[in-house]
């Protein structure tokens, strides 16, 4: 089985796509393509709904990366919500519209990518994330206090500046043999599969990532710190909200 193309790495501005069912089963749907991100890096799965041939609306509740042992990390499934017989609704072979529940989706991109931003200000390893439609919080492994009004100052400033977001690949041994990209303990880059996503944001911030951004730094908009508290002896935590 080919894995799953991932249409949201090129374009994270896809809202939907036509795709074919390559599984369905009790635990959801893989589709060839899709435009759904996984939970994975943080940030939450993307809902929404896959309308079949007949014009059916079927709700998607989550989006996870497969468990089967045979799958490659860009494997999609597409969560059932309960009570659906998908197994009915879809079989193999099935064509479909996937489409994403877009306003959450843009509230994770804005999210994510000001999280990037919070990296370039604080410039510390990360050891935990977490990126929800209503709030992101990244822990940093570090002793020393943060000053909210600081961090608040300096992401103004890189939202502000409008910075281009883009995204590259590199070769597995491209980013062994440059291990100071990778900024998070908590998260590892998928190695073993030849290459690896950096998302660069100017020359702010670079670091692997295979979640969605906006495209510019501009367009996370408002975003505040809503909180900075000490987590533990070695762990700050920031908490984002949006403002709008
Ligand atoms: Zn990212």
């Amino acid at each position: 089985m080919s894995p799953t193309v991932l249409l949201f790495q090129q374009d994270a501005y896809l809202r939907s796509c036509t795709a074919t069912v390559i599984e369905s089963g009790e635990s959801g749907v893989v589709l060839d393509c899709t435009v759904f991100y996984p939970l994975g890096g943080g940030q939450a799965g993307d809902t929404g709904w896959l309308v079949t041939a007949r014009g059916t609306r079927l709700r998607v509740a989550d989006a996870r990366k497969s468990r089967r042992p045979d799958a490659t990390p860009d494997d999609t499934v597409h969560v059932l919500e309960p009570g659906v017989n998908w197994p009915s609704e879809l079989a193999v072979g099935d064509h479909v519209q996937a489409q994403i529940d877009w306003d959450r989706r843009l509230r994770h991109m804005r999210f994510h990518t000001a999280t990037h931003l919070l990296c370039a200000v604080v410039r510390e390893l990360v050891d935990g994330c977490s990126i929800t439609a209503d709030y992101a919080r990244l822990d940093f492994a570090m002793t020393a206090p943060l000053d909210r009004a600081e961090v608040q100052a300096g992401l103004e400033r890189l939202v502000a500046a409008a910075i281009p977001v883009t995204s590259e690949w590199i070769s597995d041994e491209q980013l062994q043999s440059n291990p100071q990209l990778v900024k998070s303990m908590s998260v590892s880059p998928p190695l073993g599969f030849g290459r690896v996503r950096l998302l660069r944001i100017g020359d702010v911030d670079l670091q692997p990532c295979g979640g969605t951004h906006v495209r510019r730094t501009d367009e996370i908009g408002a975003v505040r710190v809503a909180k900075i508290e000490k987590k533990s002896a070695r762990t700050r935590r920031v908490v984002l909200e949006l403002a709008d």
